[in-house]
């Protein structure tokens, strides 16, 4: 075997992600990746592929942003690792201070884990453990929405509504209630995206007024359903939300993990809504897309339950990497950039160059949506677009969509038969004009 057939040695040892293999042993596309600069992948053979989705939205600053780089190099020659009980350390605690200071008012509390899907699973334990502390041992009971999506661990696929990765594993599954979606491509005909919004709160209202002494958190993705198809909702569902949470004991957890770090145009999608969450979940693009950390921010109200001379009434969950120090240093790197580019006022100019972008795709016959939320702009395909009737989903036109744009040096990678974009925030404008030809040309594939 030739030592650099990368193709046959990665086929031979690695399982992809989320990946049915055998398509990859029938022949599909494996790309190698050799470099990154900024919006883009350099390929094998020096192939250059455009970045529109941010590769899996981790990425903030493009691919290899030097400041970032450097700062983790120094990091690394300095303390690369310590175990986090008991002992602390500079990156810890300036992440720390930095977050809870940008967070909406009232979380003050770091908790460091090194994944999303850990991230979700911190927050629902310490949400139970917290009412529980208080006397309240019969909260054991979780809210989520439909088409929510918050990871693939089994408590968070468990709050997870996407048949596709829950429905092999139900009968491993915890079992939340499950409400509606506040989603606004489910309008009736005539119907706002608040009057939307309004009536998921109002079947939210209904479930808490049955079953709210016994429910212990309701997770939501603020303003965008992001797994579920970048389905984005009127922020007054948030607002709603919070008023219930509060009147009925329960804790509102925010699964900012994708839409935070300014993918909707503020540095976190609660602000939009100006509510505060008892819990926040951050991730993927927490490090500008260079290591994995999470952080679940908390109320101080949330830590004290916790507080006590019994060990039983500690949060006794833990991960070797909390809190590692080279991912703290990128994470503090990347946040330290957000001001010295004013990365959320020029994002603002990037989502109207993306707007103009999709313009185009308005009116299309088998376009249902073109629908935005700062830099996530979303096509929605449909076998009749204006009736938004669907295509087969065996018929993966969306895979077609993935396929040709691919052969044409973008990574658009759709979920179902939705195109999204969301690039690196770096992107410029002979990219987006790339980014729209393409996506043009692979909507045609898709639907032919
Ligand atoms: C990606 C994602 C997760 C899971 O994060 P991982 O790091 O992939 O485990 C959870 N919630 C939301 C909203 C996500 O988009």
């Amino acid at each position: 075997m030739e030592r650099t057939d990368w193709r046959t040695r990665d086929l031979a040892v690695l399982w992809h992600p989320c990946t049915q293999m055998q398509d990859h042993h029938d022949g599909a596309p494996l790309v190698h990746v050799e470099r990154g600069e900024g919006a883009w992948l350099v390929a094998e053979g020096g192939r250059r592929i455009l970045d529109a989705v941010s590769s899996w939205w981790t990425n903030l600053f493009g691919h290899a942003e030097p400041r970032i780089a450097s700062a983790i190099a120094r990091q690394a020659i300095t303390l690369e690792q310590v175990i986090l009980a008991g002992f602390g350390h500079a990156p810890a605690i300036e992440l720390a201070e930095r977050l809870v200071a940008a967070a909406p008012p009232g979380l003050s509390r770091v908790f460091y884990a090194d994944n999303g899907s850990s991230a979700v699973e911190v927050a629902l334990k310490m949400s139970f453990h917290a009412h529980r502390n208080r006397g309240d041992p019969h909260r054991d009971r979780f809210v989520a929405l439909e088409n929510g999506y918050h990871g693939e661990t089994l408590g968070a696929l468990g709050v997870t509504d996407i048949p596709l990765y829950r429905r092999t594993y139900a009968p491993l599954m915890m079992s939340p209630r499950f409400v509606p979606s506040p989603d606004a491509f489910l309008c009736e005909p005539g119907e706002t995206a608040a009057h939307r919004a309004e009536r998921a709160a109002d079947a939210l209202a209904a479930l808490f007024a049955r079953e709210g002494e016994q429910i212990s958190a309701l997770i939501v993705e603020p303003l965008v359903q992001c797994a579920g198809g970048m389905r984005m909702h009127h922020p007054g569902y948030l607002r709603r939300a919070r008023q219930l949470c509060d009147r009925h004991g329960v804790h509102l957890v925010a699964d900012e993990i994708a839409v935070g770090f300014g993918r909707t145009g503020s540095l976190f999608a609660c602000e939009q809504a100006g509510i505060s969450p008892d819990l926040m979940c951050l991730s993927k693009g927490i490090t500008g897309g260079f290591m994995p950390l999470s952080a679940v921010l908390a109320t101080q109200g949330i830590y004290e339950a916790f507080l006590d001379a019994s060990r039983e009434r500690a949060f006794l969950h833990s991960h070797s990497y909390s809190g590692n120090p080279i991912a703290c240093a990128a994470a503090l790197r990347s946040l330290a950039i957000f001001e010295e580019d004013d990365v959320i006022a020029r994002n603002r100019v990037r989502a109207s160059a993306m707007a103009s972008h999709a313009a185009r795709f308005l009116g299309h016959p088998n376009v249902a949506d073109v629908r935005q939320c700062g830099m996530i702009l979303a096509i929605e395909l449909a076998a009749d677009g204006p009736g938004r009737r669907p295509f087969p989903p065996a018929e993966r036109r969306g895979q077609r969509a993935y396929l040709h744009a691919l052969d044409r040096g973008v990574l658009l990678r759709p979920l179902g038969d939705v195109l999204y974009w969301m690039p690196p925030y770096c992107i410029d404008d002979a990219a987006l004009e790339l980014l729209a030809d393409v996506t043009a040309s692979a909507i045609e594939a898709a639907v032919r």
